[in-house]
């Protein structure tokens, strides 16, 4: 067998794969040059470097396997992979010790004023008094987001004897409970945290998710801490924050623009930067690189590989058959995760009607936990493992099949079940149009698409005016409508698909109105 190693990958993986393989390893390449490497080649390694592109990927006529050694793979045609049955693979979770590590770091350097004091040193004075520092030790630690890192974070702040607590909506309770710590709301995180560090990924969720509101709700003199991504912490909030002492020291290692040079908080006093160093240390990169590599060489064996990408698997006729009900299902997911609060306990997806029959249903159910997850997990969740991710995560999933269906020859039924909120939607494929067909017992016709507003609202002459007039006078086009009912002057729910952005006092207008019921923004 033989192998490409095309960008610099840690020597641990290379030593594994020289055991199976002929590995030749070229760094630097263009793409003509990668073609004629890889030519004849069973599987490539790559970080983040290397482009596989189609090209290349039609030029492998012996590929099996690209592993690449990290998270991220855009640099990887997947579709191009797929097409040709060529298992993608990659190594998330390598830096998730490393990030927790970081964190630590850092609210360590915050505490004792290390940097700080080492900068005044080094400038020639000797300031004993000015860096008076304070303990972890009984100090309230806010941990928002209680993935791979953020639990570790916690796993480590337990050893300083603090206080901690952590918000995180997505985990469910039991899973949470085994953090054996508080879990809190937002608000409260805020107002009892000494530290408060993020641990989320970038969502339109997560984006400045520490505002201006959220410093003013927190106690004076707190520290803030972010190893995530640059976005969640808002810059020019924190920035004012540090201003006016009510932000007591921050930390980033992730800015909104990077490299960060020109970023003001720079100069800022009590202000600590890293150059997005959370990953960066030898053990994380060789946990990539012999993840990476155990991967590959576990498809070049024909043994599971745990962190497949894509999904080869597939027939093509297979594929062919599901291709519009693997999109309808990532939607119907990311639509009822826009709808719910709260952790995700079970998912019940019936099939009726012809794909009551059809093959691979597993793919369709694995990409409506895709659309469900998506939004909460960093990355990483595929066709092939996201079942796997949410029976981890105590989700509880059930598949049933039924023959008869109303109105259209194919449905996929999901129904959600989040603590006590549960949602039930209905989709199918219309001609080539994936289409939503009922939301809870209320048959619509929706186009799943861009931004939609769901209004429930008492069923009384005059209520879809109100909603649409308010709209308008905000300057909100309406592209579409849609109204269902169960009975006449009971409730009746409104989706409107609309072209611009609905701010937050325009929903608030709109429940005010008398009569309605509630309202929800969903976006896809
Ligand atoms: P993860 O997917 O394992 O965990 C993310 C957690 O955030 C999940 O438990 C999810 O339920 C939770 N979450 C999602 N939306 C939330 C919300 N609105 N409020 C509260 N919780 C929410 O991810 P991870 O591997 O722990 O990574 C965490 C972050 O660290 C990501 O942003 C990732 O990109 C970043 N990261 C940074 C570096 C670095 O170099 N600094 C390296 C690796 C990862």
């Amino acid at each position: 067998m033989k192998i490409l190693v095309s960008d610099n990958l840690h020597r641990a993986g290379i030593r594994l794969l020289k055991k199976v393989a002929d590995v030749e390893i070229a760094t630097g390449l263009n793409e003509e040059e990668l073609i004629e490497k890889i030519r004849d080649k069973d599987a490539i390694l790559v970080r983040s470097a290397t482009k596989v592109t189609a090209n290349v990927i039609a030029a492998a006529k012996n590929l099996k396997v690209i592993g690449r050694a990290g998270i991220g793979v855009d640099n990887i045609d997947l579709k191009a992979a797929t097409r040709r049955g060529i298992v993608v693979v990659n190594a998330p979770g390598a830096s998730t010790i490393t990030v927790a590590e970081h964190t630590i770091g850092l609210i360590l350097s915050l505490a004792r004023n290390i940097p700080f004091a080492d900068a005044s040193l080094k400038s020639g004075k000797w300031e004993k008094k000015k860096f008076l520092g304070k303990e972890l030790k009984g100090k309230t630690l806010g941990v928002i987001g209680t993935g791979r890192i953020g639990s570790q974070v916690i796993k480590k702040a337990k050893a300083f004897e603090m206080n901690i607590i952590a918000y995180d909506p997505y985990v469910p309770e039991k899973l949470a409970k085994s953090l054996g710590i508080e879990i809190v709301t937002l608000n409260e995180i805020y107002k009892r945290s000494d530290f408060i560090t993020v641990h989320v990924p970038l969502t339109d969720q997560t984006r400045h998710l520490i505002d201006r509101k959220a410093i003013s709700k927190m106690k004076k003199g707190v520290c803030i801490i972010n190893c995530a991504r640059g976005g969640v912490v808002d810059e020019d909030a924190l920035l004012d924050g540090l201003k006016s002492g009510k932000v007591g020291g921050a930390a980033l290692d992730v800015f909104e623009k990077e490299p960060a040079l020109e970023n003001p908080l720079l100069k800022q006093k009590r202000f600590i930067a890293t150059p997005h160093l959370g990953a960066s240390t030898e053990e994380a990169q060789r946990y990539a690189s012999t993840i990476a590599c155990e991967e590959v060489i576990k498809v070049l064996q024909n043994k599971p590989a745990l962190n497949v990408v894509n999904m080869p698997g597939l027939s093509a006729e297979a594929m062919e058959s599901l291709g519009d009900y693997i999109g309808l299902a990532n939607l119907l997911g990311g639509f009822c995760v826009q709808l719910l609060k709260g952790s995700i306990t079970s998912i019940q997806v019936t099939y009726c009607g012809k794909l009551a029959d059809d093959e691979g249903l597993n793919v369709l159910t694995n990409s409506i936990i895709k659309g469900l997850l998506s939004p909460i997990l960093t990355g990483g969740v595929n066709l092939l493992n996201a079942s796997v991710l949410a029976k981890n995560r105590g989700i509880k999933i059930t598949e049933s099949r039924r023959e008869e269906v109303e109105r259209f020859d194919n449905m996929i039924i999901l129904d959600v079940k989040a603590g006590r909120y549960n949602i039930q939607v209905k989709g199918s494929v219309v001609g080539e149009e994936k289409r939503i067909v009922g939301i809870e017992s209320y048959s619509v016709d929706l186009i799943p698409r861009g931004k939609m507003l769901l209004v429930k609202h008492e069923d009384r002459p005059g209520m879809i005016g109100k909603v649409a007039t308010l709209l308008g006078e905000n300057r909100i086009n309406i592209g579409a409508m849609q109204v269902g009912r169960k009975k006449v002057g009971g409730t009746q729910l409104m989706v409107l698909n609309v072209d611009h952005e609905i701010s937050e006092d325009v929903l608030s207008e709109i429940k005010d109105i008398k009569g309605v019921k509630k309202v929800q923004v969903v976006e896809l």
